[in-house]
């Protein structure tokens, strides 16, 4: 692109675009894993290293966050190199409780070449100051956290994490890069699993870290070539192209789930509700660190068993009932179906998509009226 964009909204819309008379608007994938080569190698002249449909979705992820974006084949993946940076070396890996559990998992399994993980409550301030006080760690913050959407407060971990000299990570696939900026709030990497909303059409499975550090870009794009967890070029593109739309997609589902997530808080059949939105001890925090929306995810819990959660899930003839979120159509599930979960029993996670509010609305109270098993 050749001109200077106002600002992160713009350039996701051009990223990659040349501007030269017969060029094509948009960028093409190039479907290509070797590229002609002389004289001295470049890290991509062959696929493994690079891809110039992966440099234009790092371009487009980079502009959103002021920063260098690493592109991997999956959260997971970017999760794995980021834990291989960054826990080598240092005895603990302090990582949310409630969080995404993959990541808990994950850190477990590597426990073998990197840190120790241990549990900790993201809330609890005094009791993460008191573990980075003892020993060499790395903080793998979350916020909001998936499934219980709890929210954290980042400025505020980003200083502990500064003062002991521990390196932090935020993921913050919840919220994108366009609703919460965690390097500027002490974060070293911000992990985002593009397969969510950053794409956002349930069609692709790719994940990315931000960072400003250039020690750190570039030991991850080494695990990347080396461990071989690259994207292919057609996801990249789909995740271009899905971007471009990513914040009027995230400001129509905050301002729905607000909406859903308030009418469910006043429902018969409803315990409790998890929204950053709402009302509650963690409403300022999440207003000054996400200060354009809380995102499209929200959870509930009924007043039943899991079997009636099941049923209500199941009842619904709009949402779609599906794993994942941040896709342009809505869904939901239980969550405690899942292995290695740890949500409470009765607990629906829903992703609100792009559908108008009324028709959710209306999907939603007609999925509550059936009976309980
Ligand atoms: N982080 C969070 C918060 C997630 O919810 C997920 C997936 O659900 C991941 C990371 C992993 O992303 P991926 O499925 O793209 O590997």
């Amino acid at each position: 692109m050749t001109d200077v964009p106002a600002s992160a909204d713009s350039a996701l819309i051009h990223a990659g675009s040349v501007r030269e008379a017969g060029q094509p608007i948009t960028i093409p994938p190039v479907l290509a894993s070797v590229l002609v080569s002389l004289g001295d190698p470049q890290p991509d002249d062959y696929g493994r290293g690079g891809n110039p449909t992966w440099t234009a979705l790092e371009q487009a992820l980079g502009s959103i966050e002021d920063a260098d974006a690493v592109l991997f084949s999956s959260g997971q993946a970017a999760s794995m190199a980021l834990m291989l940076a960054l826990a080598a070396g240092r005895e603990k890996i302090l990582l949310p409780h409630d969080g995404y559990y993959n990541a808990r998992v994950l850190a477990d399994r590597l426990r073998p070449h990197g840190a120790a993980p241990v549990p900790v409550d993201l809330q609890d301030l005094a009791a993460i100051e008191a573990e980075l006080g003892t020993g060499s760690s790395v903080l793998w913050a979350e916020s909001p956290t998936n499934p219980l959407l709890r929210v954290a407060d980042l400025a505020a971990l980003g200083r502990l994490a500064a003062a002991s000299g521990t390196p932090m990570i935020v993921d913050n696939t919840v919220a994108t890069g366009l609703l919460q900026r965690p390097l500027e709030l002490g974060a070293i990497a911000s992990l985002c699993s593009l397969t969510k909303s950053a794409s956002g059409h349930s069609d692709v499975i790719l994940g990315a870290v931000m960072t400003r550090d250039a020690g750190l870009a570039a030991g991850l794009r080494g695990w990347r070539s080396l461990g071989g967890g690259i994207a292919g070029p057609m996801e990249a593109w789909l995740a271009v192209r899905g971007l471009k739309t990513l914040p009027l997609r995230i400001e129509r589902q905050s301002a729905t789930a607000l909406a859903i997530a308030r009418h469910l808080a006043a429902h018969r059949r409803v315990r409790a509700v998890h929204y950053p939105g709402l009302d509650g001890p963690g409403l300022a925090v999440a207003r000054a660190q996400m200060p354009r929306g809380f995102g499209p995810l929200l959870s509930f819990e009924l007043d039943g068993s899991g079997p009636d959660a099941d049923a209500v899930v199941a009842a619904a003839r709009l949402i779609v009932p599906a794993s994942s979120f941040g896709g342009v159509e809505s869904t939901w599930e239980r969550r405690g179906r899942w292995p290695g979960e740890s949500a409470p029993e009765s607990l629906i996670r829903l992703s609100v998509g792009i559908e108008p509010a009324a028709d959710l609305v209306a999907d939603i109270s007609a999925a509550l009226s059936r009976p309980s098993r």
